[in-house]
């Protein structure tokens, strides 16, 4: 009965949470801030969308948190923007600001100078103790630099010198919360939860002196601009729109060059939509959406890490609905690679050097090592996937990527319940028109053409 009452006060609080909460990837895109954050901290007590379009556009009516971190020097806070999170303010919301000035100042800095608040880059001695709220709280840092709160600040946090840390001012009816990025998680897996048992309860304390209407759900907000490129969307925002051109036409340069490799169009469906994504941090696909980090691999000055990220992105949407076992994500790159050597760029057959090179440190003939073996390293997984490619193309070459993919297509349909090694390696022997069964045996692959029922020759 107990935990009947405790199972329905947990369902009630998340039906209908008494906090809705942002968290901005507008200005600055992280895995961590896409879902992370909220999971760490706000779990069941707010309901959390994520930011993709231009703050100056958020609807904030029926929100009550918005989290923000200290953003991209390519991506500055507009000054509609800045109106718009300050009249949130005014309105009773309360907005987190997790940045950190060590490395000088960052976009939320033009948001910070209108209330009397600044970054520095002081080092953050410990040991921290909590004030306030916090008092007697257990206060675990990171490492970053401190704050220089001005008067009507309240300090929650300090440091051993009796420099603030995390400080809380009110703004109209409203709260603003600045925190040393430090205090909080960072990690893409949400693995790294500090000092979760205050940093909930503080934010949702200040959150609902603003109510908000649980029947009616806030909604995520998309990147707001788009335009027809061909059969392609492009979307982005405001403060991407510098980046949408020079990389569509990067994705205009490479796509000849995957349907060359391949030898077919991308699956029915797929890539109709690309995101360009406020990060140097990579991208990702659904298939059908391909999202591009704008400054990925320091483009546009670099051009090759950018053509391989494309392809690689794209690639995904040629393998689907049937990832590829064991090497999903090397043949992404190794597509890149393939289009990047197409296009004379030399870091292209670097890097495919440098990988297979770390492979033989581990396996010096690659015939050692199964890299179907849940503990074999990656660099064993990656050097001995591309090493496979290359000698494939080598032997049976030139075009044999396009007679795989084009075998695939022929004999995978889309409703297969799976695909695994062994079906992926009758695949290659009947685009080979060879038992390839052995050979890859000989590379230590575990593949066993008795455990597909795909008739390779
Ligand atoms: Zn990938």
């Amino acid at each position: 009965m107990a935990l009947l009452s405790s199972l329905i006060i947990v369902l009630c609080s998340s039906l209908s949470p008494k906090v809705h909460s942002v968290c901005d990837i507008s200005q600055q895109f992280s895995f961590y801030m896409d879902g992370r954050f909220h999971r760490q901290y706000l779990k069941m007590d707010a309901r959390d969308v994520r930011n993709w379009g231009s703050l100056s556009e958020l609807d904030l009516s029926n929100v009550n948190l918005l989290v923000l971190t200290g953003g991209d020097s390519r991506i500055p806070y507009s000054s509609l923007a800045i109106e718009k999170i300050d009249a949130f303010m005014h309105s009773g919301g309360t907005v987190l600001v997790m940045a950190d000035g060590i490395k000088g100042d960052v976009p939320v800095s033009d948001l910070l100078d209108g209330h009397d608040i600044a970054l520095t880059d002081q080092p953050v001695e410990s040991p921290l103790a909590g004030r306030v709220d916090l008092s007697g709280s257990e206060i675990v840092f990171r490492g970053g630099s401190s704050l220089k709160p001005g008067e009507l600040w309240q300090p929650l946090i300090v440091d051993a010198g009796g420099r603030a840390v995390l400080a809380e001012r009110a703004v109209g009816n409203g709260t603003l919360l600045v925190g040393s990025r430090g205090l909080f998680g960072h990690k893409p897996d949400a693995s790294d939860p500090i000092n979760d048992e205050w940093v909930g309860p503080l934010l949702l304390s200040r959150a609902v002196k603003k109510a908000v209407d649980p029947e009616r759900p806030h909604r995520r907000t998309w990147a707001e601009d788009s335009r027809m490129a061909g059969p392609l969307k492009l979307e982005f925002h405001d403060g991407t729109e510098q980046f949408a051109d020079g990389i569509l036409e990067v994705y205009e340069e490479v796509r000849p060059h995957l349907l060359a490799i391949t030898g077919v169009e991308p699956s029915p469906g797929m890539i109709q939509r690309m995101l360009i994504l406020p990060t140097g941090g990579g991208g990702f696909s659904s298939g059908v959406c391909i999202a591009i980090g704008a400054w990925w691999g320091g483009f546009p000055e670099k051009r090759y890490p950018m053509v391989e990220l494309i392809s690689h992105e794209a690639g995904h949407s040629w393998v689907l609905p049937h990832p590829e076992p064991l090497w999903n994500e090397p043949i992404a790159t190794w597509l890149g690679i393939e289009v990047g050597r197409r296009l004379g760029m030399p870091a292209a057959q670097q890097t495919l050097d440098r990988q297979i090179r770390k492979a033989r440190k581990l396996d010096p003939e690659l015939k050692k090592l199964n890299p179907m073996d849940a503990r074999a390293a990656r660099d064993l997984v990656w050097g001995k996937s591309y090493h496979v490619f290359e000698e494939l193309e080598r032997l049976h070459g030139p075009g044999a990527m396009a007679r795989y993919f084009k075998a695939k297509r022929q004999y995978i349909s889309p409703d297969r319940p799976g695909y695994t090694m062994d079906d992926c390696v009758a695949v290659w022997s009947l685009a080979l028109d060879q038992d390839l069964f052995p050979w890859f045996q000989g590379l230590a692959f575990d593949v066993d053409r008795s455990r597909t029922e795909l008739q390779a020759p």
